[in-house]
């Protein structure tokens, strides 16, 4: 098994910061992997550390709280809901350092540009998403977004089947929508061997 919290921290390299540029690092993986458990332990250790955090969260995910982002396990923190990045852009306020953002995969192509614009002025910008769809296919912006990360970290769920590393989240509805908001009610950590390609969707498989 792949040991997925053997990853750098990255709060260190605020400290050594020498020319006050921002950086962008996302956080990806399969559903249940621990990605907003992990987005809300950097924006926790952020504050902490008295830096002016704000968290936003795609209109779309209204799961459990639409002021708040939630993980599978109850970890949570508050959030501003945004359509589009552009919303997201207009609500920065002056002096903020850290901004989180969770299922980015959820958000329009304008946050690839929006996330190098923050980070060139010189904010640490954390996203949090799917980097894949319950097809398998790159889920984007995630794909153009791990592109211009300086940091990456890739989180694994358990395979409910088999007890292997998870890296697919299997849909168990028989949607083909695109997006279809759910937690265990509609999706399943899946490994390699134990995903099984939606019936009605084009495998990525063969
Ligand atoms: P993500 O944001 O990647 O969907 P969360 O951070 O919301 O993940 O939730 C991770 C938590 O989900 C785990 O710490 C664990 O408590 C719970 N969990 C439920 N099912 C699984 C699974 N199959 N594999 C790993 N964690 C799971
Ligand atoms: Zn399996």
């Amino acid at each position: 098994m792949i040991d997925e919290f053997a990853f750098d921290t990255n709060e260190e390299r605020v400290k050594h910061r020498h020319n006050g540029t921002g950086w962008i690092e996302v956080i990806v993986g399969s559903m249940f992997s621990g990605k907003s458990e992990e987005l809300i332990r950097r924006l926790r250790r952020a504050r902490i550390a008295r830096q002016k955090v704000q968290v936003f969260k795609p209109k779309i995910d209204d799961r459990y709280s639409v002021v708040e982002i939630v993980s599978h396990s109850d970890m949570r923190h508050d959030s501003i809901a945004v359509a589009n990045a552009q919303e997201l852009l207009d609500a920065i306020e002056a002096g903020t350092e850290v901004i989180g953002i969770d299922e980015g995969q959820f958000l329009d192509e304008g946050l690839v540009q929006a996330a190098n614009e923050l980070a060139n002025r010189g904010v640490r910008v954390i996203i949090a998403g799917l980097d894949q769809d319950y097809t398998g296919k790159p889920f984007e912006p995630m794909p153009q977004l791990l592109a211009i990360a300086e940091f990456i970290t890739k989180t694994h769920a358990i395979c409910v089947k088999c007890g292997e590393t998870a890296n697919y989240s299997q849909r168990t509805s028989d949607s083909t929508a695109r997006v279809e908001v759910g937690a265990s009610d509609k999706y399943e950590a899946r490994c390699r061997q134990c995903f099984v390609p939606h019936a009605d969707a084009p495998s990525v498989h063969n």
